[in-house]
């Protein structure tokens, strides 16, 4: 098991929270011989921030055994992390997770799924420059999002959803993609609203947070791995389509389309996706646009998709599309089932 729980105890007091070091830049050091950025264990990061020693919570720390760049994040451990939280979910007021930013949103979109019924906050965080340099973001970040993880209102937590916070910015996580490898605002939701800004308080829009629905958390482990995400792009050819849309053993694709969820009229090419789909394979279309949603139907160049039986995504992003389609078809729904369930916000993960 890659992730176990070292249960290095940061403090004592009433609020608890429990932080789970994935690895991600915030993690990271240069390595000596090549230069090059690589995660190391999460005491040295702890060391760096000193400044949580003057709040009162209880911060509990469990790491991977072995800290990864978020490009090696895998379903695997996904599950991984779930696990944690699902283990701990009684003992902890919140959980914050370090990760890596490049796959952030993959990650924290898939627990948004995972985690059904969840009534505490899931706040990801990471940074752009490692926590030990002198200008480093990580220090902001984790500090804010364990203040995030145990902001109650009433004794609820004020934040029961899966969020992503980077440099001031609070986001509902399946709603997030990164748009910037340069700016330590590395996030934006585009088509939903965020949910808190951090200036010299933490000011929240309480009306666009998820309420606590108050059940027994489920946590779904099952995913299909099986899936692809098919760009479609002008000039592409019957040969790639097809080698996408006939790989052995596919159970899914999540089709980048154009604008408002067109794609090329050419009979060959809707003749691969009626195979497809008369093959078994969910075909879910989504926009290359990072704002606005997808309109079955709206113009012919998408029309014919929709007869085909491909399920238009709305406004929901490729990280969570792809997310959602692991989750949806490792519940092992049936072709309807999957349609309408897809086409229905489970997690605040599109607009209705
Ligand atoms: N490559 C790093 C990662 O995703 C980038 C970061 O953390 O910002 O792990």
């Amino acid at each position: 098991m890659q992730n176990t729980c070292l249960d290095s105890k940061l403090m004592q007091e009433d609020t608890s929270i429990l932080v789970i070091y994935t690895g991600g830049t915030i993690g990271m050091q240069q390595d000596l011989e090549t230069g090059a950025l690589v995660p190391v264990n999460f005491d040295n990061i702890s060391r760096e921030i000193p400044a949580l020693e003057g709040y009162h919570y209880n911060i509990d720390s469990c790491s991977f055994d072995t800290p990864i760049d978020s490009s090696d994040m895998n379903p695997y451990e996904w599950v991984g992390i779930a696990r944690i939280i699902e283990a701990k979910y009684e003992d902890y007021d919140g959980f914050v997770v370090l990760h890596g930013s490049d796959t952030m949103a993959y990650t924290a979109s898939a627990l948004s799924f995972m985690l059904e019924n969840l009534n505490k906050p899931v706040v990801f965080t990471g940074s752009q420059l490692p926590m030990g340099m002198l200008r480093s973001d990580g220090r902001d970040n984790f500090i804010a999002s364990i203040l995030i993880a145990g902001e109650k209102i009433d004794n609820t937590p004020r934040v029961p959803e899966v969020v992503i916070y980077f440099e001031n910015m609070l986001f509902r996580a399946n709603r997030t993609f990164k748009y910037n490898a340069e700016n330590f605002l590395a996030f934006r939701s585009g088509n939903y609203p965020h949910l808190a800004h951090a200036g010299i308080n933490i000011a929240y829009n309480d009306e666009y947070i998820r309420k606590p629905n108050f059940k027994k958390l489920i946590v779904h482990k099952e995913l299909e791995t099986n899936v692809a995400v098919l760009y479609l792009y002008p000039g592409i050819q019957p040969a790639l389509v097809n080698a996408v849309l006939e790989t052995e053993g596919l159970k899914g694709v999540v089709m980048k389309a154009f604008g408002a969820g067109n794609a090329p009229t050419a009979q060959w090419f809707l003749d691969s996706i009626r195979r497809a789909v008369a093959r078994g394979i969910q075909i879910v279309s989504v926009s290359q646009c990072p704002e606005g949603k997808v309109e079955p139907g709206k113009y012919q160049a998408s029309l014919e998709l929709k007869k085909a039986g491909v399920v238009g995504g709305k406004d929901i992003t490729t990280e969570s599309a792809l997310a959602k389609m692991m989750y949806l078809l490792g519940r092992q729904f049936g072709k309807d089932a999957f349609s309408s369930l897809f086409e229905t916000s489970l997690r605040g993960e599109m607009s209705s």
